[in-house]
């Protein structure tokens, strides 16, 4: 556990704060001392957020809105939270898209929306906020492991993620020596999250998506905090241009009963 406080002071900055793991990430930062500002497309949802955030942890929270496709409406907020909350410490771009769809059913329209949100949204959040930022930043991006396992479905999300993963690892190269160090956490399923919803509506999809995790159980957004707190601490400060897994063994495979006793069983 990190000691109380440690971020006192501190201006954290997350797109896509509004709801679910990047909630969960505001309000472990801000539990810790960090004063907080949140953004998405919907401001009422953000005013809410904001709110939620100081009624849980009693700390300085900004609700903002903006879409991260618009780099000047990005700007904006990052002046905006800087003016409010001083050069910000700690960024993470969090934003992001989905809908499953065969390939040959997501045109370029689905594609290109997609990729705007979480590549170029990414790279806005990150762009703008470089130059707004404390002397020794951590900026984290939210990826997935669809980065580095093709999955059905998610062509789309797979080519943005897997360009947020390279993108984390240059910009820790040429933003290292300015003392921003950059890296991203590659979350499991984390339930009770509209990526859930989306990728296993049904209870049944739940319970083969637990199942076949080797901690036969989701994540919790309050679990992603802890890693976006440890990755934004004095105790990562060598920690730079890495993408952690906070998955549970997600991306080791299927660990589910059926798929190792057929390893075990001569066909
Ligand atoms: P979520 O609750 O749907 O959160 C998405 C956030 O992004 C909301 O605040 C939404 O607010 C904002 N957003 C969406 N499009 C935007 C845009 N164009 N401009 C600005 N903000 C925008 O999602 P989640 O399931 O918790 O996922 C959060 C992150 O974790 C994503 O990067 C996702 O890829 C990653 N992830 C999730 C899981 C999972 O199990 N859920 C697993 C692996 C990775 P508005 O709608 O108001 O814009």
């Amino acid at each position: 556990m990190l000691e109380a406080n440690i971020f006192k002071d501190q201006a954290v900055l997350i797109s896509g704060g509004t709801s679910g793991i990047n909630l969960g990430i505001a309000k472990v930062l801000s539990g810790l001392g960090a004063n907080v500002s949140v953004f998405g497309r919907d401001p009422d949802k953000a005013a809410r957020a904001a709110q939620e955030i100081k009624a849980e942890t009693g700390g300085e929270a900004l609700g903002l809105s903006a879409d991260v496709r618009v780099y000047d409406a990005v700007a904006d907020v990052v002046e905006a939270t800087t003016t409010r909350l001083g050069p910000l410490n700690i960024v993470i771009a969090g934003a992001a898209g989905n809908f499953p769809a065969p390939a040959i059913d997501i045109n370029a329209k689905g594609f290109k929306t997609v990729v705007d949100i979480d590549l170029m949204g990414t790279y806005n959040v990150f762009w703008s906020a470089f130059q707004k930022r404390a002397e020794a930043a951590s900026f984290i991006a939210i990826t997935a492991p669809q980065a580095v396992n093709p999955t059905p479905f998610q062509a789309h999300v797979c080519a943005a993620k897997a360009g947020i993963n390279m993108l984390v690892k240059c910009l820790a190269m040429e933003w290292g020596p300015a003392g921003t160090r950059v890296n991203a956490i590659s979350p499991g399923p984390i339930a009770g999250t509209e990526g859930m919803a989306r990728l296993a509506p049904t209870r049944e999809a739940e319970m083969r998506v637990t199942a076949s995790n080797p901690l036969r159980r989701m994540g919790s957004p309050e679990e992603i905090g802890q890693m976006a707190a440890f990755l934004s601490s004095p105790a990562a400060s060598y920690v730079n241009g890495c993408i952690v897994n906070v998955d549970g063994g997600t991306e080791l495979g299927d660990a589910s009963h059926d798929a190792l006793v057929s390893w075990r069983s001569p066909s």
